[in-house]
């Protein structure tokens, strides 16, 4: 969530450098922006409402800076304002912050009484004084620190300068991520890689505890006891072009379209096609049940995942919203496996349920897309999705690769169990995938028809999506994407559920996107469908090419090519990403970057 980007060096470009690196973390969603620079040996500082775009006519460009630091604030404390905005200076501290400082009130008291004053409302600028209080008693920023880390309870990843040394810059990391770039003779900090892509690919992961002392030649680190460590210096292999829209108008479409060429990049990752095996599967035969934890868009990929391996791998899943994990009576133990899905890997909720299972003795399996992220780190065992960097807030591609694995995993245990029943599904699912990338790609060529039906809708209140069991999982994804970048109201309903009271809703024009693919239960949906279409819905019917059937009872209709059972969501979850998509292009939205929301969430 928000981030932060700093610079040490003697090629003194503190401020390009570290303006382009909030660029490049804009994707996480922010509502202000700041920096902190020195300049004649006094540390300068801009901060503005709204976005990066708005600090650069502020700030002088003329004169070089050797050192800075600079945020882009996702408000948790205090409301977003220039005031609340970092960098926050205290006397000679200066800070910027990612987290939640979680006894900010008391120690905010504390402070009152040792004379400091507050301008702002946030628990960073209380963090700051607290580093200020502590400089000022030791005379020491390491020892400093050292004591900072034992007063301040809560989540933070910390930049800080200190005015009576400005060769030094200074990062403290807990529960939040934080990593330090290598250049040449210049060193740099960020929340995340692709701030400092431009500058250089290596790079060091601080873990909780952790901090760094840092000038243009050196990076010394300290671990959790406060003795200095050793750290791996990684590189990272993507590039840049990864990061860029590549011609697209938004990032969201660009990742869109990358999922042919993901699903290939996965099947060439993890499939045997020899030995008709899953690669690097743990020994999945051994557990009684799953329970899968995640939030948002990977939660609705837990729920596929449920729907696949209760259908296929004949186990039961429990798939729970990490944030309400955390806080409820726990039925796992070692039979369990606990499933995390994650597209940063560092969800805060989603990692500390993965501690929660750790503890609890379960098994703990990671499905994130960034490596050697924190819940990478944290789980037993991990399975990357390798989407490759995905910079638009809205998840299509990770979350498509999420479904990927679950139904990679769901096959592994279908395999172990022979279910009869299945064993056409399992006999031809290797020839399927190795089609699938081809129909993925069919579907996004239609993507005018996808158009044409925005175009119908985008100026409704309320869009409504129906559907049973797996297609009900799909409904709540559609319905998630169409929320966050369109701004219009919208529900995911299980279509047997209607009638108990969200039916009251449906009026003349009312979009509802009925989901039927699963034969079983298909008529009993077009019947539900039909109850809508009597009370004057517009119905946009999403089916598949067997269970194609006509009628009076929809107003358009979506074909998803056939395919195989495991993975026909993957292929149903296009058009409704780019109906979403094209619904917030009527509207003008921000679609890369939707108000109020953020990347990557790490805060509770
Ligand atoms: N809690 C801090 C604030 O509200 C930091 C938020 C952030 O991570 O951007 O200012």
């Amino acid at each position: 969530m928000c981030g932060i980007v700093g610079y040490i060096g003697k090629n003194e470009k503190a401020k390009d450098v570290i303006l382009k690196g909030l660029e490049r973390l804009e994707y996480r969603g922010y509502d202000s922006a700041g920096i902190a620079y020195s300049l004649d040996n006094k540390v300068n500082i801009q901060k503005e409402n709204g976005r990066v775009e708005n600090l650069k006519d502020n700030i002088c460009f003329s004169k070089k800076s050797n050192i800075g630091i600079g945020h882009t604030r996702w408000a948790t404390h205090g409301r977003p304002s220039k005031e609340n905005s970092h960098p926050h200076k205290c006397n000679k501290i200066t800070i910027v912050h990612n987290g939640i400082i979680e006894n900010y009130i008391e120690l905010k008291e504390e402070l009152k009484k040792l004379g400091y004053t507050f301008l702002s409302e946030t628990d960073t600028e209380v963090a700051c004084a607290l580093l200020d209080y502590l400089y000022s008693k030791t005379n020491d920023m390491v020892k400093a620190i050292e004591l900072f880390k034992d007063k301040a309870k809560g989540s933070y990843a910390i930049g800080a300068l200190c005015d009576d040394d400005l060769n030094t810059l200074y990062a403290i990391k807990n529960n939040s991520p934080l990593i330090i770039g290598i250049g040449d003779n210049e060193n740099y900090i960020a929340s995340d890689v692709p701030a400092i892509l431009d500058f250089t690919n290596k790079y060091i992961i601080l873990e909780d505890g952790e901090f760094a002392k840092i000038d243009s030649d050196n990076i010394v680190v300290y671990d959790k006891e406060n003795n200095i460590t050793n750290k791996e210096i990684k590189e990272f292999e993507g590039n840049l072009g990864d990061i860029d829209k590549n011609g697209y108008d938004h990032f969201m479409l660009k990742e869109i379209y990358e999922q042919p060429e993901v699903t290939k990049r996965m099947i060439e990752s993890y499939v045997d096609q020899n030995n008709d095996i899953i690669k690097d599967m743990p020994d999945l035969s051994k557990y009684k049940n799953i329970t899968i934890v995640a939030c948002g868009s990977a939660m609705h990929a837990g729920l596929i995942g449920k729907s696949l391996i209760e259908e296929f791998g004949n186990i039961p899943v429990n798939v729970e919203i990490a944030s309400e994990f955390r806080y409820k009576k726990l039925f796992i133990d070692e039979d369990t496996l606990v499933i995390a899905i994650s597209q940063s890997g560092e969800t805060a909720d989603t990692l500390e349920a993965v501690k929660i299972a750790n503890k609890k003795g379960c098994d703990t399996l990671g499905i994130v897309n960034v490596n050697g992220s924190s819940i990478a780190r944290e789980t037993s065992k991990v399975l990357y999705t390798k989407a490759g960097p995905e910079i638009a807030v809205a998840t299509t591609k990770a979350y498509s690769a999420q479904n990927t694995l679950l139904s990679f995993i769901a096959y592994s245990l279908a395999k172990n169990c022979k279910d009869k029943d299945k064993l056409a599904y399992l006999n031809t699912f290797l020839k399927d995938l190795n089609k699938l990338p081809v129909l993925m790609q069919e579907i996004l060529n239609n993507h005018e028809e996808y158009e044409n039906i925005a175009k119908e809708i985008y100026d409704k209140n309320d869009i409504f999506f129906i559907g049973r069991a797996i297609d009900y999982a799909l409904c709540m994804e559609g319905s998630l994407k169409l929320k966050e970048i369109s701004y219009i109201h919208s529900e995911a309903y299980p279509a047997g559920e209607l009638k108990h009271g969200t039916i009251s809703l449906i009026d003349e024009g009312t979009p509802v996107i009925g989901i039927v693919t699963d034969e079983k239960i298909a008529d009993k949906t077009i019947s539900n469908i039909k109850e809508v279409k009597s009370r004057g819905a517009n119905v946009i019917y999403v089916t598949t090419d067997e269970l194609n059937k006509n009628g009076d009872f929809y107003d358009k209709k979506i074909i998803i090519p056939k395919t195989n059972k495991l993975l026909e969501p993957l292929l149903t979850i296009i058009p409704l990403q780019l109906i979403s998509y094209y619904v917030a292009k009527c509207n003008k939205c921000d679609i890369d970057k939707p108000k109020n929301l953020a990347k990557s969430v790490t805060v509770e």
